[in-house]
C-alpha cells in the first residue's frame, strides 16, 4: 500500500509551489491533478511517472468527488507515492479533508502538503493586502458559489457588515447577487471591490470598482475564469502598491 500526498500546487505562479510539494511531485509514480493545478508542474516529474486529470471547471465536474476518491485509492494500492495535486491550498475550499477522510476509512497513509493559497496570493499580486494596520484587522474567505439568497444559507451575511476585508473564491458568476447582498446588509455602495483573473499568472488581470458598480465593469472586460473578489477598503492600496509585470488593466 502506497502513500497519498495531499498536495497545494499553489495560485498559478509556479514558483510559489512550495520546496516540500515539488519534492513529492519529483517522487511521484502517479500525480492525481485538477485543472487549477498549473500544468508545467508536472514536466517536474519523473520519467515514468502517471498522469491523471481529474479536475473540474466552474460546476463542470469531469468527475464527481466520490468517483475521485476511489481513483486516489485504486492508485495508492499500486503505487508507492501519490500525488494528489490541487491548486492553491488542497483544504481551502479544496475538498481535501474529504479526500483524506476517504483514505483513513480504507486504512491508506497520507499528509498533507500545504499549498500557498489563492484567496492571499492573488490579491497580493495586485498590490492588495489583505490585512493593512488601521485600514483592516481581519479578512474573511467565503464561498462565492452559493447564491445570496438561498435559503437555509450557510453564509452569516450579517457577519459581512463590518469592514473587514472579504474574498468571495467561486464567485464571478454571482457577482451581481453578491453585490447586491453586501449593499443590503448594510455596506456601502461606494465601497472598493477588485476582481483578479488568473492571478500570479502572465494572463492576469484585475479589474477595480465599487460594490455600485463592479457586475458592469466585469460584464464589459469579459474576465475569464477563475477569478476572485476582494471587497473592502484594501483595495485601494492597489493605485500605490501594483507591481507585477504581467498585470493588466
Ligand atoms: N484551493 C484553492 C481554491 C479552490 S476554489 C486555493 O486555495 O486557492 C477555486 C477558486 O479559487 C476559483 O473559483 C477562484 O475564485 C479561486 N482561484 C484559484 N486560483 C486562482 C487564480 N490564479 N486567480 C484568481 N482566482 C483563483
Amino acid at each position: 500500500m502506497g502513500k497519498v500526498y495531499l498536495t497545494g500546487a499553489g495560485p498559478g505562479d509556479i514558483e510559489l509551489l512550495t520546496v516540500k510539494a515539488l519534492r513529492v511531485v519529483k517522487e511521484a509514480d502517479v500525480i492525481i491533478y485538477d485543472h487549477l493545478a498549473n500544468p508545467d508542474i508536472l514536466k517536474e516529474a519523473k520519467s515514468g511517472c502517471d498522469f491523471i486529470y481529474v479536475g473540474k471547471e466552474e460546476g463542470h465536474h469531469i468527475l464527481p468527488q466520490d468517483k475521485i476518491n476511489e481513483v486516489i485509492y485504486q492508485n495508492a494500492l499500486k503505487h508507492d507515492i501519490v500525488v494528489r495535486l490541487k491548486g492553491g491550498d488542497p483544504l481551502v475550499f479544496g475538498r481535501g479533508g474529504e479526500e483524506a477522510k476517504y483514505l483513513r476509512e480504507h486504512g491508506v497513509d497520507y499528509e498533507f502538503i500545504p499549498g500557498i493559497t489563492s484567496a492571499i496570493s492573488v490579491p497580493a499580486y495586485a498590490g492588495i493586502p489583505v490585512t493593512h494596520r488601521g485600514v483592516s484587522v481581519s479578512f474573511k474567505v467565503i464561498t462565492g458559489h452559493e447564491a445570496p439568497n438561498k435559503r437555509n444559507s450557510q453564509i452569516d451575511w450579517q457577519s459581512l457588515k463590518s469592514n473587514g476585508t472579504i474574498v468571495f473564491l467561486m464567485g464571478l458568476h454571482n457577482i451581481k447577487n453578491i453585490a447586491k447582498k453586501l449593499i443590503e446588509i448594510g455596506r456601502d455602495a461606494n465601497t472598493p471591490v477588485a476582481v483578479i483573473s488568473r492571478g500570479t499568472t502572465k494572463e492576469q488581470r484585475v479589474v477595480v470598482g465599487n460594490l455600485g458598480d463592479i457586475y458592469d465593469k466585469v460584464t464589459l472586460t469579459k474576465l475569464p475564469t477563475p477569478a476572485l473578489i476582494v471587497v473592502g477598503d484594501v483595495v485601494k492600496f492597489r493605485k500605490e502598491l501594483k507591481w507585477f509585470k504581467s498585470d493588466k488593466i
